[in-house]
């Protein structure tokens, strides 16, 4: 029986994650859930899955939980989180929250020896080096959940002795993939939110729209896999079929196929190396007829090219591009900005802040900070 604890509990992959832990129920047990501010969806997670601990990033008064959920330890805002991450019991955590917020999250986990099953990828994205260095430390590699990159890691366990030459990375191009430039600068907030093929939180429906998600994932591939950025290559695939693919130096290409259902990723970083029924049909190659890939066009979608340079800056300018990301999209979610404005606001920020030191994390939070301000000027 492993023990496991989720924090992002009411978001696209948390309530995926929990499907699973409901359809083996003699494998997992839940011993920690955590939301921001989502409370009567946790609460009927709580209800069914009886954790030890449960809690609030936004808060919650005592008077609030219901009778019949006070079996339950409650707790509020960055405390929850720290004890789902490091406190309560548990084998396993997955951190499935948004944005940096994640990095703290994940690095208390490790300190306290617990797996890390890792959806959010900000927080190798900002603090790749200090969360990969203490995984090697304590002995407990990263699980990647994230499609892409557990499609490579899935690849990798028929590597042997050999490396990994390159790493081809997919993309579906999102909703704006045959759109012209002056088209994606106008999109509505509608137009971002429909995906063609993955249902997920907002924030990364919006980043697969204007291709920041892709920039990301080459960031996190980078730190997973121990992979320079010239030899990873995105390429554009819009059936969302071939999550990613690994090259070696005798010409084999390694790839890793499936439905876009992230219940294979998140159960493959569950049960490794074992693997769980899940639900998901394999794909029926018959009905999809062929496979098509595509050049990325860094014209029209800005963002791969920034990440580019931001991985050849170095130091805090990945977390300067994902902060200042961070705070465009929310303003574009909120309406107040055009979809063009979230490239002209990273740019901005990284023009002024991408020679900022990350030595430590007070040093990345310090960049994040910094960007978020930059980003937020008119
Ligand atoms: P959602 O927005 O659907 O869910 C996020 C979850 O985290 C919710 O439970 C939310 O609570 C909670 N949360 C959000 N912000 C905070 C915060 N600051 N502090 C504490 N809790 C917080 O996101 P997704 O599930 O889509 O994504 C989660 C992570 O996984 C992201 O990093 C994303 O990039 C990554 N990912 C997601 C994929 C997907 O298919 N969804 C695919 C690959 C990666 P509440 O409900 O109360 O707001
Ligand atoms: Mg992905």
């Amino acid at each position: 029986m492993k023990k496991i604890a989720i924090l992002g509990s009411t978001g696209s992959i948390g309530t995926q994650a929990l499907d699973l832990c409901a359809r083996h129920p003699e494998e997992y047990r839940v011993t920690a859930l955590t939301a921001r501010s989502s409370r009567e969806k946790l609460f009927e997670q709580v209800r069914r899955f009886r954790p030890e601990m449960a809690g609030l990033a936004d808060g919650i008064r005592p008077e609030e939980i219901p009778e019949d959920l006070r079996f339950c330890r409650w707790m509020s805002g960055k405390e929850a989180l720290r004890a789902a991450a490091a406190e309560v019991e548990a084998d396993q955590v997955l951190v499935s929250i948004v944005g940096i917020a994640g990095l703290q999250s994940v690095l208390d986990a490790l300190e306290a020896g617990r797996q890390v099953l890792l959806a959010n990828k900000e927080a190798l994205v900002t603090g790749g080096h200090l969360v990969m260095d203490l995984a090697r430390r304590k002995g407990k590699p990263i699980l990647p959940v994230d499609s892409e990159h557990s499609a490579i890691f899935q690849c990798l366990q028929a590597a042997g002795p050999n490396r990994a030459t390159r790493i081809l990375l997919t993309a579906s191009g999102g909703p704006f993939r045959t759109w012209t430039r002056e088209q994606i600068r106008r999109a509505t907030r509608e137009q971002a939110l429909n995906h063609p093929n993955w249902s997920m939180g907002a924030k990364i429906t919006v980043d697969s729209a204007s291709m920041f998600n892709k920039g990301l994932e080459i960031m996190e591939a980078r730190w997973l896999f121990d992979m320079p950025a010239e030899r990873i290559q995105v390429v554009v695939h819009p059936e969302s079929i071939v999550h990613s693919a690994v090259a070696f130096e005798d010409g084999a290409v390694l790839a890793q196929l499936g439905v876009p259902d992230m219940r294979v990723p998140i159960g493959y970083a569950m049960a490794y190396p074992r693997r769980l029924t899940t639900g998901v049909a394999e794909p029926d190659l018959f009905s999809l007829g062929k496979l098509t890939f595509e050049k990325p066009d860094e014209e029209r979608f800005p963002s791969l090219r920034m990440a580019g340079e931001a991985l050849a800056a170095g130091g805090a300018a990945c977390a300067v591009l994902n902060g200042a990301n961070e705070e465009a999209v929310a303003a574009f979610l909120r309406g107040e900005i055009a979809f063009g404005e979230i490239y002209d606001r990273v740019a901005r920020a990284l023009d002024r802040l991408a020679g900022l030191p990350a030595g430590n994390f007070e040093e990345i939070f310090d960049a994040d900070r910094r960007a978020r301000a930059v980003a937020k000027e008119g």
